[in-house]
């Protein structure tokens, strides 16, 4: 990369997602994809800290014999197991294959600003690891050995291998594509499905009153998540204008046919996380949460939904739907700057 002197001021219109050249993405105007300052904004609003969290009751209930059953452990143990090396894998992805093709001055500012969630998210669950005094080395490691972790994991690793290739550049129609779909594979289903069931299970916990410093962390990671979710919604919208030979039939026809099969693993590992079901929440019931939240992000990038079925867990789209995301978004980000603590 090098700067060439004397060159004007970046014409807006030259701005793309990728592919916008090299020479301007140290100049952060003039904005184009403000939707990514926006993002940055709220994002730094919303900023928190695992050990602003009390985890006292969690520890007392932990070590009680009585508070959790034999189900309800095993429930909790898994989601962390899938939790732990979630966030390192979607930290990798931002800062190792994202951020290098990306043109764009202020998506970069806010994958910035992600990275950084992504490391305290993974803070969060070392966390309660260690709040809990749970066998570090069985929880961390759980994505090579449980079998429903790993293929979720290795759906994402596997489709993304490409981009994280030191010589894979944008800027044929083919490897656009690829980029694309990595971008797709990340946030629709990484960051859009493969969380919701172990967000699902932890608001359970909440609702039990049990496990509730725990849970409150995860609700302030599903508010990040929720954010980094609507940047990459946005940025494939946006690829989508500025390139639409890129988003041919069969590129949309495998992107819903990628949401399915991750609907199929998340389906799984659910079932893996409840063998016998919990509150109320049985595998039928983790199957339709599963499609409906695959629909909706079907639909947030036009493509067609595959489901059509009513969310089960109602009580779940007040902290999650997209739609209810603005007031969401200003009473927590109002309640977290008073010091007050989340509640639905
Ligand atoms: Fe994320």
């Amino acid at each position: 990369m090098s700067i060439s002197k004397g060159a004007p001021f970046v014409d807006i219109n030259q701005r793309r997602i990728i592919n916008g050249g090299d020479a301007d993405v140290m100049q952060l105007y003039p904005m184009r994809h403000t939707f990514a300052w926006d993002a940055y904004t709220v994002g730094n609003a919303n900023h928190w800290l695992p050990t602003e969290i009390s985890m006292q009751r969690d520890i007392e209930q932990w070590k009680s014999p009585s508070a959790l059953t034999a189900d309800e452990r095993q429930a909790f143990e898994t989601v962390l197991g899938f939790f732990t090396t979630a966030d390192s894998i979607a930290a990798n992805n931002v800062v190792l294959a994202l951020y290098k093709h990306i043109t764009s001055p202020e998506c970069r500012m806010y994958l910035l600003r992600q990275g950084y969630e992504e490391a305290i998210h993974t803070h969060a669950y070392q966390y309660i690891v260690e709040s809990l005094g749970m066998d570090e080395s069985r929880i961390f490691n759980m994505y090579r050995e449980v079998d429903a972790i790993y293929q979720k994991d290795n759906l994402v690793l596997s489709l993304n291998e490409g981009v994280f290739d030191p010589a894979f550049k944008t800027g044929t129609f083919e490897n656009d594509q690829k980029f694309l779909e990595n971008l797709c594979v990340f946030s629709l289903i990484l960051e859009g499905i493969f969380f919701y069931s172990s967000f699902a299970v932890m608001f359970g916990f909440q609702r039990q009153n049990k496990l509730t410093g725990s849970a409150e962390q995860i609700q302030y990671i599903m508010r990040d998540e929720s954010q980094h979710l609507n940047f990459g919604i946005n940025m494939i919208n946006a690829i989508k204008e500025e390139q639409p030979e890129l988003w041919t039939p069969a590129f949309a026809a495998r992107i819903v046919d990628l949401v399915k099969r991750a609907v199929t693993l998340e389906y799984t590992f659910a079932t893996t996380v409840f063998p016998r079901g919990i509150f109320g929440m049985n595998a039928e019931g983790f199957r339709r949460y599963i499609e409906h939240i695959a629909d909706r992000r079907l639909e947030r990038v036009g493509l067609p939904p595959q489901f059509k079925v009513e969310n089960p867990f109602p009580w779940m789209s007040e902290a999650v739907d997209l739609n209810k995301e603005k007031n969401f978004f200003e009473t927590r980000v109002t309640e977290y700057k008073t010091g007050g603590t989340l509640s639905w």
